[in-house]
């Protein structure tokens, strides 16, 4: 213990006094601070403590991971929306008027003719109810939000039955009975995790409930003896009883497009089955920023935009200025021109052509790249076992972990999959222009490789 030096002793060390200035001070302080507790308990266990050089440099490392920000990804994992990688990329004309709205003054919150307030979700608010039809929309930070301040604003200190069945977690913590019990409602539970009838929802509906909720199962499916009843016979039960049927829909697929199984539910036919509210993210299916959103009867969605909670978890005006030009897309119909919509749409073909040219670049099977078929998936809680055929490059190496480390620590960085000990490219989630940082990465991602066998051989 006597050996491991004082932070204070660090900084002030010629490594310690450059690193302090390139990386801040309080940033280099706090690092050291945390890596000296990680050495002081394994010294307590009988590890040797590294020399003075060695902690400034793990400081150093940890401080630069802070202080350069979110690393460019390479997404070589065929899964589209990779929550760990920031679901749904946007598409490069929506990132420039989110780029344009953070970098200088807009018109955000006022009407230019008149110059009084108008609200910052007002243009998203008119392009989702013009492509939608729906009476009203509401625009908030995601979905998570957009569900409490439903919850919040609908139901609090009264019941809302919910089927056994839908009583899921998306991850990162959000769960519904949990939404349910901080937004002050009552969650009644109704028929059981595999079938859950009318007549369940039925029994539960008294004058105690303020509506009725579907969620739609989202990252999980059941199969095999399984019922519910369908999103219409909800509705009416609902408003024989007098209270609306609000209907979570998770992804955000606006209308029946085709390739979309017909499990995943669409907002449009949800408000035609007579759902009064529905709920989805912007930044899933839909191919758009992080953003909740509500659609349906102007009367419920007024209540909503009133609520102290809708001020809390208003959006910010980069999301409102990509949302705006996302969905300006869809109201031209060529929403097939989102990157989302692009990678699922795509032909194997054209990702065959990709996986051929990068196994060619990388030397071919001579280096051990071979083409191979494999599956691509949506991701993000959206379409669960549904697959996409898709095309990989896979790369036999000594150590595929560590390969599949190396990568995702590099510049660029790769997140690529790892299977019977090769590392697999999948290149449905690569598009043409990021190939040849990809092809870059691998090689010298090998030449690390290269490396290990010589030093094993030694
Ligand atoms: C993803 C999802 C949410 C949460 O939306 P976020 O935008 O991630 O907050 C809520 N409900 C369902 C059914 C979902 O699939």
């Amino acid at each position: 213990m006597r050996k491991i030096p004082s932070v204070d002793a660090l900084l002030r060390s010629d490594p310690g006094r450059r690193a302090s200035a390139a990386l801040g001070r309080p940033v280099l302080k706090r690092t050291l601070n945390l890596v000296l507790d990680g050495v002081r308990r394994d010294a307590a266990r009988g590890t040797e403590p590294p020399g003075p050089d060695e902690l400034v440099a793990r400081a150093a490392s940890l401080a630069s991971w802070a202080t350069s920000g979110l690393t460019r990804v390479i997404n070589a994992t065929g899964v589209i929306l990779h929550t760990g990688l920031g679901r749904a990329p946007i598409a490069e004309r929506a990132a420039r008027a989110a780029a344009r709205a953070a970098a200088g003054y807009g018109d955000l919150e006022v009407a230019r003719e008149t110059g009084s307030r108008s609200p910052r979700s007002a243009r998203a608010e008119l392009l989702l109810t013009s492509i939608t039809g729906a009476e009203a929309a509401l625009v908030v930070n995601n979905g998570a939000a957009a569900l409490l301040l439903c919850l919040a604003s609908l139901a609090r200190g009264k019941r809302v039955p919910v089927s056994r069945g839908e009583l899921i977690e998306i991850g990162g913590e959000f769960r519904i009975p949990d939404i349910l019990s901080a937004s002050g409602a009552k969650l009644v539970e109704v028929g059981t995790t595999n079938r859950t009838r009318l007549s369940d929802y039925r029994a539960a509906v008294d004058e105690r409930v303020a509506l009725v909720l579907k969620v739609h199962q989202s990252n999980y499916r059941l199969v095999g003896f399984t019922a519910a009843p369908s999103a219409k016979s909800l509705a009416g039960l609902a408003h024989a009883a007098g209270v609306p049927f609000v209907y979570d829909l998770g992804s955000g697929l606006l209308e029946r497009y085709p390739g979309v199984p017909a499990d995943e539910p669409a907002a449009v036919e949800a408000l035609g089955d007579g759902a009064d509210l529905v709920i989805f993210s912007g930044d899933k299916l839909l191919g758009g920023p992080q953003a909740g959103i509500v659609l349906g009867r102007a009367e419920l969605v007024a209540r909503l935009r009133r609520h102290p909670i809708a001020r809390a978890v208003r959006v910010d005006k980069m999301q409102v200025a990509a949302l705006e030009s996302v969905l300006s897309v869809y109201a031209t119909g060529r929403h097939a021109e989102l990157p989302v919509w692009r990678m699922l749409h795509e032909p194997a073909d054209e990702v065959h052509r990709r996986a051929s040219r990068l196994a060619r670049e990388l030397d071919g099977e001579l280096s051990g790249a071979f083409v191979v078929r494999t599956d691509s998936t949506v991701g993000g809680g959206s379409l669960p076992g549904h697959t996409i055929p898709s095309w990989a490059v896979r790369l036999r190496v000594p150590d595929a972990e560590a390969t599949a480390a190396r990568l995702r620590t590099g510049s660029p960085a790769v997140f690529c999959r790892v299977e019977d000990g090769a590392v697999v490219f999948d290149l449905r989630t690569v598009p043409e222009s990021d190939l040849p940082d990809l092809r870059r990465a691998i090689q010298y991602a090998r030449e690390g490789d290269d490396l290990a066998d010589d030093l094993a051989d030694e």
